[in-house]
């Protein structure tokens, strides 16, 4: 039985104790032995104090249909050096989370290859959970490499995701490094400024944005040593829409076309 532990990349420690073919679900019910420490004091004293009640189920893999969860209970311990109580870290398996890390690994290992939609329908899971797995792998991981750099220039770009929901893609502009996506609306993004460690926010001293400047009180607010800065490539396509706006304006009040080659040109007539 416990071939099967390895074949799900389980590793040390866990051992599957049955597993259950359920239509189109295979849950696999096991058992974590590793090391517990108390969390208080840091003792290995520790006395077996109970098991959670229900299973708990978390999925593991996933292939269109076809998904793998893993079912478990915690075991309780108590400390026998300080009293407290506390259940099993099991370290796959974290907390409030519906996924095991392993199903994360996955997410972000086949996001090099298929664009949100796609992998949405190969593995049957919604977009949503796949932007919020990215988003923690990408602050989990780059914010780490931006830590020891000397100065931080970010540009933020809205990308649409899907239909009309826009995801915000932040960028520390002189590595190149994508080190935030998150959703675009101002709450979001000022969380999302917030929950930078101190290291990186102190940083940063441009925010390039486009000329929207929606979240310019929040750069203010959040990163005051920080300036505001509108990009090129969005200030001109910001003053051809203004541009085009202006044209057709015109074109009505004089009931007339005027031709897109005039503007381009500069000539006036
Ligand atoms: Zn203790």
């Amino acid at each position: 039985m416990n071939n099967i532990a390895t074949t799900l990349f389980l590793g040390k420690g866990y051992r599957v104790k049955k597993q259950v073919r359920k239509g189109n679900e295979l849950r696999v019910y096991i058992e974590y032995e590793g090391k517990q420490r108390c969390p208080r004091c840091g003792s290995e004293n520790l006395v077996k104090n109970g098991k959670d009640t229900k299973w708990r189920k978390k999925l593991h893999m996933s292939f269109g249909f076809f998904r793998v969860y893993l079912l478990f209970k915690r075991q309780r311990y108590k400390c026998k050096d300080c009293g407290k109580a506390f259940s099993q870290v099991i370290p796959i398996l974290r907390k409030k989370e519906r996924f095991t890390s392993f199903f994360k690994q996955a997410v972000i290992f086949w996001l090099i290859f298929f664009p949100f939609d796609l992998l949405s329908l190969l593995l049957g899971v919604s977009r949503r959970t796949l932007l919020k797995i990215a988003e923690e792998f990408i602050s989990r991981v780059m914010i780490e490499e931006l830590k020891d750099k000397e100065r931080l220039v970010i540009g933020m770009d809205a990308h649409r995701f899907h239909r009309k929901d826009f995801a915000l893609l932040l960028v520390e502009l002189l590595s190149s490094l994508p080190f935030g996506l998150i959703q675009d609306k101002k709450k979001a993004f000022m969380d999302f400024l917030l929950s930078l460690p101190p290291r990186v926010r102190e940083k940063i001293d441009e925010v390039v944005m486009d000329m929207t400047v929606r979240y310019r009180r929040a750069v203010e607010e959040i990163l005051p040593h920080a300036k505001v800065v509108c990009d090129p490539f969005h200030l001109i396509s910001y003053m051809n829409h203004q541009l085009m706006e202006e044209k057709r304006v015109i074109e009505v009040v004089k009931k007339r076309k005027i031709p897109g080659r005039v503007l381009r040109l500069g000539k006036e007539k």
